[in-house]
């Protein structure tokens, strides 16, 4: 048994003073409210509930700030594909590695317990498969062994090119999988997450309605869907949505709603292209919007339905995706930003009256966990341990009362208010720092010089 002590604790119902929070075996054994600190206890200023990363393509990191030069007459979200092919051209399982560990290490410093890593380079470079079928998702599970991060790991699907069962294209061989090999490589990931804490999950994550097809995403879901979460890419880009609605007879979340089971179990990342019929009809199912604030502003994807959604109830949760930038921060208040700046107003995203801030932030920790399948997004008792300690002490929060740190943290602070995280009981994050800090630093900087020179 391990225990902090907080001064402060966001709870699930409420904030408390004075707080003992004890661990056992990755969940929260205890919690003692109004009390004192026992000898041994973490010390730690303020306690949350960590928030999951729900969406991750942790390899993208290494691409950051190379993509922002720009060509006449020829940037978007397709040329930008286009280098993206180019770098998984050239990854190494030794590299995937060492850039997924330093990237979930990021996570876990920003305030990030868990991730989802949506996972989809499984093959060696000329597009054969390895001898050992799910090699680079051993190395995404060694990675969160270094750093100790909640995974969710998300094998995909990914069998075309465009809808109607297009061949892949040259820069997606080491993509591609049919059904049959898909669902052998689940298998040996889940066998393979066995050896991993018991916060470990495997789901599947047919990619998109442009690389599955109607008969394989039924075919899979059948297979493979039972109790496990499902995470697809869907209307990102107007383009996808043209391309879905000439091929399938309708929009990609119309289609979707229609055609799967989306449920509570369901993650839909993006969402970000949907009519608002379509968007009170995502709510509905319980299902849970991935959204990537960050990443849709940097790859030009657009604004979430946020209020139209959240009028219906819908749960959501936050995801770095390419990992342009990891902070937890940035994510959510890049999220309500990008209403107010659309619809010309402030306080979009939350219900009726009430912290923006609180509203985000305890509504992403919840949809968050719902949408990687771990028992967490607060704190009570039988949760996982996925906490996250901030000094609300620092010259950004010290001047805020319990009803305004949330809205502090989501819009005043940076993440280096985080002083303290646990994964499942994990204490990662001890003063800021990563416990394995150095030497996953030194492993992506020879990864990174290796890769760089292959790619000339
Ligand atoms: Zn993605």
């Amino acid at each position: 048994m391990t225990a902090l002590f907080a001064r402060r604790a966001l709870l699930a119902g409420g904030w408390d003073r004075n707080t003992r929070v004890e661990m056992q075996a990755g969940s929260i054994s205890l919690i003692e409210t109004k009390t004192v600190a026992k000898p041994g206890d973490t010390l730690v200023d303020t306690v949350l509930p960590a928030l999951a990363n729900l969406h991750s393509h942790s390899f993208q990191r290494a691409m950051a700030g190379m993509t922002e030069y720009r060509m006449a007459g020829r940037d978007s979200f397709w040329t930008w594909r286009d280098l993206m092919y180019r770098f998984t051209a050239h990854l190494t399982p030794e590299q995937i590695e060492a850039i997924a560990a330093l990237v979930f290490l990021e996570m876990q410093e920003a305030g990030y317990a868990s991730v989802g890593e949506f996972h989809y380079l499984h093959h060696q470079k000329n597009g054969t498969p390895y001898d050992n079928l799910s090699e680079h998702s051993d190395r995404i599970m060694a990675a969160a062994s270094q750093t100790g991060i909640g995974l969710t790991h998300l094998p995909v699907l990914y069998s075309y090119a465009g809808v109607g069962k297009r061949p892949l294209e040259q820069g997606q061989m080491r993509f591609g999988n049919d059904v049959d090999r898909f669902c052998r490589l689940v298998e040996q990931a889940r066998g393979a997450a066995s050896a991993l804490p018991d916060d470990c999950r495997v789901g599947i994550a047919p990619h998109s309605l442009r690389a599955t097809a109607p008969d394989d995403l039924a075919q899979v879901l059948l297979a493979q869907a039972t109790q496990s979460p499902v995470h697809i890419h869907i209307a990102e880009q107007p383009k996808e949505v043209q391309e879905v609605q000439a091929g399938l007879g309708a929009r990609p979340v119309e289609w979707l709603l229609d055609n799967a089971p989306v449920g509570r179990d369901w993650c839909l990342i993006h969402a970000t292209h949907m009519t608002k019929a379509e968007t009170r009809a995502m709510a509905a199912t319980g299902a849970v919007a991935g959204l990537c604030p960050v990443t849709e502003a940097n790859l030009g994807d657009g604004p979430f339905n946020g209020a139209t959604y959240l009028e219906e109830g819908g749960a959501f949760g936050v995801g770095s995706d390419s990992n342009v930038l990891i902070s937890l921060t940035e994510e959510l208040r890049t999220l309500e930003y990008s209403q107010r700046l659309r619809d010309l107003s402030r306080n979009v995203l939350v219900h009726g009256e009430g912290s923006v801030g609180h509203a985000l932030y305890t509504a992403a920790a919840q949809g968050g966990a719902q949408a990687l399948g771990r028992q967490a997004g607060e704190i009570a008792t039988g949760r996982l341990a996925d906490l996250v300690a901030i000094d609300s002490t620092h010259p950004t929060l010290c001047a805020l009362t319990d009803a305004q740190l949330l809205d502090g943290l989501v819009f005043a602070a940076k993440d280096q208010v985080v002083t303290d995280l646990w994964s499942a009981g994990r204490h990662c994050v001890q003063a800021g720092r990563h416990r394995a800090r150095d030497a996953i630093l030194t492993r992506y900087r020879t990864a990174i010089t290796s890769l760089l020179e292959e790619i000339g």
